[in-house]
């Protein structure tokens, strides 16, 4: 299956909490490889800080790594299929998660404003097969730039003769970035403009002038790739700027006469990633619950009384009601997202607020 570049072209599923059929199988299938693959192989990449690539090569081969299965649930009608399939890899390991699911970001990045030619052309190969994986990259925070991504500096200048984009900057905290295939690159087309001047542009696999800067040794989530990416007169063909030259200049024509952008690149990106960062985190809520459950279980130390007992329980109970209720925040910003709602009460960033706290009780 190809991804639709339209994700809010079905009719609304009206919102409930009870998961259908396929998403209940999907779980449970996931939960089964967080349980016996990724679980197991967890503190060796975390100690390597690096890719677990046996890892996404045995996803790959079960059809869990691949466009086919994360366009699947990217389209899926409830908008459940990510937060659910986010929340069972999250559960297994946060570093081994982010490297199975940071090359979805980048084709998400493509899907959302891209044309069906480039989703054609890009998103597989941000994959790769079974035998032959490969990764995508999503490049828009620099060190300036992180939730204020209209400060971008990154500068994208079209070099018309040779039908080209130039591209020169420099990227932080990229997943994947400078070890993947593709990448997607957030870049200013007219600084004037502030973020309504930005485009994302494709940078196909081995352009020369796109390097690996630093990477990043991180305290958590070590078993994914974060780096710098080095963009030094990075060349790529017109046809790489997602939504294609016309509508780039459509939209630009648009801002400069006083209209609205009707888009913002690295926004429409963010916007719709935010249920699922927050599911990330309602995997990992969920893991450090049962963790401390069963350490609670298990370990006595000079006889506690009944009172220190409850007081433990109090505090596992908070964390339960604040894991679940993390939940439904996620669930409600990613069916009103696809389901095409304004999420205009900030409904993807409270998930994200909500999920990410941390809670000892
Ligand atoms: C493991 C990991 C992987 C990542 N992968 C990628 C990736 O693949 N691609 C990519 O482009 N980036 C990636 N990032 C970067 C991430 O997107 C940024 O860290 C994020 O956008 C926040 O930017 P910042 O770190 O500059 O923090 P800032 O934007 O400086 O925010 C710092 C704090 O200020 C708060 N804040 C910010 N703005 C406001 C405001 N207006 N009002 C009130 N509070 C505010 C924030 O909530 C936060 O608490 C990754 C980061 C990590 C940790």
């Amino acid at each position: 299956m190809l991804l639709s570049g339209n994700m809010s072209d079905e009719s609304p599923a009206a919102f409930s909490l009870e998961l259908g059929d396929d998403l209940v199988e999907m779980r449970d299938w996931l939960h089964g490889f967080a349980e016996s693959v990724i679980r197991p192989a967890a503190a060796e990449w975390d100690e390597r800080e690096e890719t677990p690539w046996p890892v996404l090569e045995e996803a790959a081969k079960i059809g869990l790594y691949s466009l086919d299965f994360y366009g699947q649930q990217y389209l899926e009608g409830s908008g459940l299929g990510i937060p659910v399939a986010f929340e069972e890899l999250f559960w297994g390991d946060a570093g081994i998660g982010l490297s199975l699911v940071g090359s979805s970001l980048a084709a998400v990045a493509v899907v959302a404003n891209g044309t069906p030619e480039q989703i054609g052309e890009w998103c597989p190969q941000m994959f790769g097969s079974p035998g032959d994986v490969k990764l995508g990259a999503f490049c828009s925070s620099e060190p300036d730039a992180g939730s204020d991504v209209g400060a971008i500096k990154t500068r994208a200048v079209y070099d018309a003769a040779a039908g080209e984009w130039v591209l020169n900057g420099v990227k932080t905290w990229a997943t994947n970035g400078g070890i993947a295939n593709v990448h997607v690159v957030v870049a200013s087309v007219d600084p004037d403009l502030g973020s309504r001047g930005q485009a994302s542009f494709i940078v196909p696999p081995g352009t020369p002038g796109l390097s690996m800067g630093q990477k990043f040794r991180k305290h958590g989530i070590r078993a994914s790739h974060t780096a710098e990416v080095v963009l030094s007169d990075v060349r790529v063909p017109g046809r790489c700027v997602v939504g294609g030259q016309e509508r780039l200049d459509e939209r630009l024509a648009r801002v400069r006469e006083g209209g609205r952008s009707g888009e913002q690149a690295a926004m429409k990106t963010f916007e719709a990633s935010r249920p699922g960062v927050a599911a990330m985190a309602v995997g990992v809520a969920r893991a450090a619950v049962e963790y401390a459950t069963e350490y609670a279980r298990t370990r006595v130390q000079f006889r506690p009384s009944g009172g220190q007992n409850q007081a433990v329980a109090f505090m596992l109970a908070d964390m339960r009601a604040a894991t679940d209720a993390a939940r439904l925040l996620t669930w409600r910003a990613a069916w009103m997202a696809r389901q095409g709602k304004p999420l205009a009460s900030a409904e993807g960033s409270m998930s994200k607020l909500v999920a990410g706290r941390p809670r000892s009780g």
